[in-house]
């Protein structure tokens, strides 16, 4: 049983969370002239290893290059990362509606030659964060993990393993998706489980990826590939639960079969690297993300399908939105839990989380036909669904995105999947927040 030693501490910001939102929230908050303090949870003192990679989009990019984060990725082998990889460029994105025998590429973004995005290591990110906070004096980084937030007198109170209790002006949450902050304010969230796994693993190609992100939209959940150095692919394939149990309890050489088989022979041999990883999605959405003393960010705010590759990037923009507002306030002598500050946030968050979260949520339904509950699952999800098999609207959907290729509107989204457009805050520009 811990010891309680009251009185509590005063502090202007505490962020709960020591993830990526959270230690990219410290380190741009620290621009704001207000004293932060940052709790870690008692898990993560020793976290399960992250395999996955992220992809960054170039406004995000600017954002960690303005933060001094890019620069601090780590080049060369650690501990929990022995093989680093650097950042690699995406130049280009490549759709395709159905397995390859329905057709090719129909949809495609980019140049070829200007970066529209970056593929990171997850493990690499958290290095250089932890790294660039260790030496930031403007942010306090807590003894003792979290260990209860509750809430009294209509403000939030932490209490940390130690027993000491404080009272923060503001508590950003950045505490993850089940966040107990938003659980303790009694914040809504809608979810329901996306009834998919994403199997994550690093591949080995044997066709030049052509700084080329690839999508193909199966009937069981999209394969994405993204580029990686020496002509390496991240890949995310999303598959009903029990297939992507069965592939991961499977044989490499197995799993390669299935995957040559869902992609296609484009980028020549595909081989597996490394163990896969699984990762049941359960994406949500929560319609207000801020409450008094209170403001959500990252997954707390908002948890995506993977798909578009936009979870993280969404929390970067509630980073540089949220270091806007208090820039502002700041400026003008407001404590941190001023009521302008939560209104203006609400406000600026509200639009991007909401046609993200509807367009992802919207093109998995529309595409992976697996999740209609009255049809039948074909025996090999990844495998050609037969014309007549194929619902109108993933019909409709595979013109559309045909279509859609030819447009005007095909600039439009090319942007947007750049970032910085349906959010607009200073640090997506590259510039620091005041
Ligand atoms: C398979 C997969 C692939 C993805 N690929 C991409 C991609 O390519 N691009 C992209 O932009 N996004 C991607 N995402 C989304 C992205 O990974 C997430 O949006 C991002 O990791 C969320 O970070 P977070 O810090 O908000 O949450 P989390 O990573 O969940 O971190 C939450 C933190 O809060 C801590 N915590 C929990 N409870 C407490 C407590 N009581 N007190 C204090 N701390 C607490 C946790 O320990 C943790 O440190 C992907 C997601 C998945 C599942």
């Amino acid at each position: 049983m811990t010891a309680r030693t009251d009185p509590k501490k005063s502090v202007q910001i505490a962020i709960a969370g020591s993830g990526l939102t959270a230690l990219v929230m410290a380190r741009a908050l620290a621009e704001t002239g207000y004293q932060v303090i940052i709790f870690p949870a008692e898990s993560d003192l020793a976290p399960p290893p992250d395999s996955r990679t992220t992809t960054i989009n170039a406004a995000g990019q600017r954002m960690l290059d303005c933060l001094g984060l890019w620069q601090a990725l780590p080049k060369n082998p650690t501990s929990i990362n022995p093989t680093p990889i650097n950042p690699a460029p995406i130049s280009r994105i490549r759709l395709a509606e159905g397995s390859p025998q329905r057709g090719g590429w129909s949809l495609d973004f980019g140049d070829g030659s200007s970066p529209m995005a970056y593929t990171a290591e997850n493990s690499a990110l958290l290095s250089a964060c932890q790294q660039q906070l260790a030496g930031e004096s403007r942010v306090l980084q807590a003894a003792s993990p979290l260990a209860d937030i509750s809430w009294q007198a209509g403000r939030p109170v932490l209490r940390d393993r130690s027993g000491q209790g404080w009272l923060p002006d503001l508590l950003v949450a950045c505490d993850g998706r089940d966040s107990p902050a938003r659980r303790a304010a009694g914040l809504k969230i809608w979810d329901r489980p996306a009834g998919q796994t994403a199997l994550v693993g690093r591949l080995r190609l044997g066709l030049p990826h052509q700084d080329t992100a690839w999508q193909r939209f199966l009937p069981g959940g999209p394969l994405a590939l993204m580029p990686l150095p020496e002509n390496q692919a991240a890949m995310v394939w999303s598959l009903p639960p029990k297939e992507a149990e069965r592939l991961a309890a499977g044989s490499h050489q197995d799993f390669e079969t299935a995957l040559m088989e869902a992609f296609g022979g484009e980028l020549g041999q595909l081989r597996l690297l490394d163990r896969l990883a699984k990762w049941p999605l359960r994406p949500s959405f929560v319609p207000k993300r801020t409450h008094p003393h209170l403001i959500l960010a990252g997954d707390a705010a908002h948890a995506l399908h993977p798909l578009a590759g936009m979870g993280f990037n969404l929390a970067l923009s509630d980073v540089a939105v949220l270091a806007d507002c208090l820039a502002a306030a700041g400026r003008r002598g407001l404590a941190a839990d001023h009521a302008s500050i939560l209104a203006d946030y609400e406000q600026k968050r509200v639009v991007e989380t909401a046609a993200l979260s509807a367009v992802t949520e919207g093109l998995n339904r529309l595409f992976s036909t697996d999740l209609l509950p009255l049809l039948p699952v074909p025996a090999k999800p990844f495998a050609r669904a037969p014309m007549a098999a194929r619902p109108l609207r993933a019909r409709l959907a595979g013109i559309g995105m045909t279509l859609l290729g030819r447009s005007r509107m095909r600039t439009k989204l090319s942007d947007i999947a750049m970032g910085g457009v349906l959010a607009r805050a200073r640090l997506l520009e590259g510039k620091l927040p005041r």
